[in-house]
């Protein structure tokens, strides 16, 4: 069993996520059931194998895949199935451990929203084959740019150590380059300079100067970054971010209760967690039927509202879908929740002022 996620630590989520897949031996001709409503790190993860994503919709009013649904879908191509806990929110795992054994698929946990999280009393990441973890912004714990993995299943594990030599570190320039962005980041970001922060960062990403999630236009996955390693200077703070994680939950879970107590609001709706669930929220996510007017307000205000997921398969625009095999109209919960969805900050810059700022501007809000 891999047990500790430091171990084998990957240049990004997708990575470590391909490394999965390979050593479970998929690859073209294979398929892999992923949930719609997800970012593009996933299918790309999928596409690097030669394997294809298949997308799977939403439970109806939830934010993670339906079981129901995933089991009608399946079809004998289908080698695993990714399980995403959206914003922390566990998926049925119940369902999901059962639909594995009887079917004999492999279930990977996408973990990269939430450490923490449990359902039936169990943590997160401990119910499938094996789970990864992301630690860019946006994530729980925050190393800049990796990714890792868990596991549980023992032949994987065999794979996983031997095909781990094969992985290089990044290049001591591109190292560099991250430690500079990184600290150039969390020098400058705080809840209230969010929009700013994004549009240099959208600009500097489309202008290749700065390793962001996505640079503009879609071309496919980076083939080169899928043989590499999580930066050295990513891993050093990695492993020093982990320590203070019990921290990290505690104050996501204050901030996300504030929300969930304060915000009354005739814009938004909160959603529900699942039976059974406890959620840490990655981040907070609202319904509201008016997602472009309220955050077209947000950034008025200077309020940290962010559009995740804005599409199926996040950032990807409807033109790009089909470059990752998603098909549109397939999965009309998702659509539906990426038109709808809109989330909070629940992250350690979170303060209490910036708690207060939030709620009163979703309560007084008018549009
Ligand atoms: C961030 C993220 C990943 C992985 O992202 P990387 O940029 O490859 O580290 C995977 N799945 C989800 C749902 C994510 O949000």
């Amino acid at each position: 069993m891999i047990t500790d996620p430091t171990t084998f630590t990957y240049f990004r989520g997708r990575v470590a996520l391909y490394a999965l897949l390979r050593g479970l031996g998929i690859r073209e001709g294979d398929e892999v059931a992923i949930s719609a409503y997800t970012c593009v790190a996933v299918p790309e993860g999928v596409l690097a194998t030669g394997a294809r994503p298949v997308f799977f919709d939403l439970e109806p009013g939830s934010l993670t895949m339906d079981p129901a649904q995933c089991e009608s879908m399946l079809t004998s191509k289908v080698r695993a199935i990714i399980v995403q806990h959206t914003f922390g929110i566990p998926a049925r795992m119940s369902c999901f451990l059962e639909l594995a054994q009887r079917t004999g698929l492999t279930l990977i946990e996408d973990c990269c929203h939430t450490f923490s999280s449990t359902y039936a009393g169990r943590e997160v990441g401990r119910f499938g084959d094996a789970a990864f973890y992301s630690f860019e912004w946006g994530k729980p714990v925050v190393a800049g740019l990796g990714g890792s993995l868990v596991c549980w299943n023992p032949d994987l594990e065999h794979q996983i150590r031997a095909s781990y030599p094969e992985f290089e570190d990044p290049s001591r320039l591109r190292d560099l380059r991250l430690r500079g962005q990184y600290w150039a980041f969390s020098f400058l970001y705080r809840p209230s300079l969010f929009w700013r922060i994004r549009d240099l960062k959208n600009w500097l990403g489309r202008a290749k100067l700065v390793e962001g999630n996505y640079s503009g236009s879609y071309s496919g996955p980076a083939s080169e970054d899928f043989r590499l390693r999580m930066a050295p200077s990513c891993r050093a703070r990695l492993h020093r971010r982990l320590r203070s994680l019990d921290a990290v939950t505690e104050h996501s879970r204050w901030v996300s209760r504030q929300y969930r107590s304060g915000i009354c609001s005739r814009a938004v709706q909160h959603l529900d967690v699942p039976a059974g669930a406890e959620v840490v929220y990655a981040r907070y996510p609202l319904r509201t039927e008016h997602k472009e007017p309220l955050l077209a307000l947000a950034r008025a205000a200077r309020v940290e509202i962010a559009n995740w997921y804005a599409t199926p398969v996040h950032p990807l625009e409807r033109s790009q879908w089909e470059s990752v095999g998603y098909r549109a109209g397939s999965c009309p919960n998702a659509e539906r929740r990426a038109r709808e969805i809109i989330t909070l900050p629940t992250h350690p810059r979170v303060t209490h002022r910036d708690i207060t700022r939030t709620i009163h501007f979703l309560n007084e809000v008018v549009l």
